[in-house]
């Protein structure tokens, strides 16, 4: 998508009524994902009825990174043939463009943090690449953020449209719909029959929900060098220890953040024919860096620990990309031991040696 100035592209109105028949379009015309309650939790599934999709929990349990890398992918499956010779076959590729609908900003932002790892590297992935590539993207703002939402602190913020296509913006009674890029204004005025105009009233409600929708505490966004520049000096803080003292090591933090890249291979098979799998891993686990010699260069938790906030906020920015946090506060809400990502950035940024 290309990102323009919106300040002064039309909002326009969907009557919740007609919810389900924009999202039945769009699913005719797209693969369409949306979030869908699952057990206790909400994940970003395919498309299968408009009634039942999420738009309240927020954010939703898992992020849309599922999406774009699912888990597990298979890369390619593998026949092998009785002169030993092996035959890979890619697997068959969607023809159609991804479109997901009801991703929050935090969520959205995440996704330049997969683009430097997964296309701007030295080479593109390529699975990854054919998703991305025609995306789009239906984000929502967030009227009412969850108190382990710190998106503001991140640089983003509850209603912050970058990287999106469409916005959609809920009011009691009507959701208003704003082309974000030129894509997103092809793909509204494409459904217009659904859409009406909105009136001078509403586009003061949609302004005041924007101004009056509470901060996070605090609001002030991190300055990413200096947070940069402190963990850096203080690699031995007695601190990483008192995390890692409480830091049960069962990687939920990173599985659920919508920027940890983190994976393994695996073969899953017989000896004639198999699959070859991509799957989610986490530096949280020891035996992401075991070697086959034995040796762990990671092998204490305490080195875990460090690494998760060195590649987040050091290692990251050292290689000219994102930051390694969105601010969506998913890590916090459900780390078992409690452990609150934002007490670590204050530690570090307000603390600068
Ligand atoms: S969720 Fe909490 S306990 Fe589990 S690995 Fe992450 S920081 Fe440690
Ligand atoms: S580190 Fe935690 S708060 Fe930050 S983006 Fe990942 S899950 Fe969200």
């Amino acid at each position: 998508m290309t990102q323009m100035n919106t300040s002064d592209n039309p909002l326009l109105k969907l009557s919740p009524k007609d919810l389900p028949s924009l999202l039945k379009i769009l699913a005719d015309r797209y693969v369409l994902y949306a979030p869908y309650t699952v057990g206790n939790g909400v994940r970003f599934l395919p498309f299968r009825d408009a009634e039942s999709v999420n738009l309240t929990q927020l954010p939703p349990t898992h992020s849309a990174k599922s999406v774009l890398l699912p888990n597990p992918e298979i890369l390619f499956t593998y026949t092998r043939e009785r002169d030993g010779k092996f035959t890979l076959s890619p697997k068959r590729a969607e023809t159609r463009d991804l479109l997901i609908f009801g991703m929050r900003s935090c969520d959205v932002r995440a996704l330049s943090a997969l683009d430097a790892v997964f296309l701007h590297r030295n080479m593109a992935d390529t699975t990854y690449q054919h998703r991305r590539k025609g995306l789009l993207i239906i984000g929502i703002g967030c009227p009412s953020p969850s108190d382990t939402c710190f998106c503001e602190r991140m640089g983003g913020g509850p209603f912050d449209e970058t990287g999106m296509d469409v916005q959609l913006i809920p009011l009691p009674g009507a959701y208003i719909l704003k082309g974000v890029s030129p894509q997103g204004q092809v793909l509204l005025s494409s459904v217009t029959g659904l859409l009406q105009e909105v009136e001078d009233s509403i586009s003061q409600e949609v302004t005041n929900l924007i101004n009056k929708t509470p901060p996070h505490t605090p609001t002030t966004p991190v300055n990413f060098k200096t947070l940069k520049q402190s963990i850096a000096a203080r690699q031995d803080d007695p601190y990483w220890e008192q995390i890692a003292n409480v830091c049960l090591g069962c990687g939920i933090c990173t599985f659920l953040c919508p920027v940890c890249t983190c994976f393994t291979l695996m073969d899953s098979g017989k000896l004639l024919e198999g699959r070859r799998l991509r799957i989610w891993d986490t530096c949280m686990f020891p035996g992401f860096t075991q070697e086959a010699s034995g040796h762990n260069p990671r092998g204490k938790e305490v080195q875990r620990v460090k690494q998760r906030f060195f590649h987040k906020f050091y290692y990251s920015l050292e290689n000219g990309e994102p930051p390694g946090c969105v601010g969506c506060g998913r890590c916090v809400a459900h780390c078992p031991a409690g452990i609150d990502i934002r007490e670590i950035i204050s530690h570090f940024h307000e603390e600068v040696p």
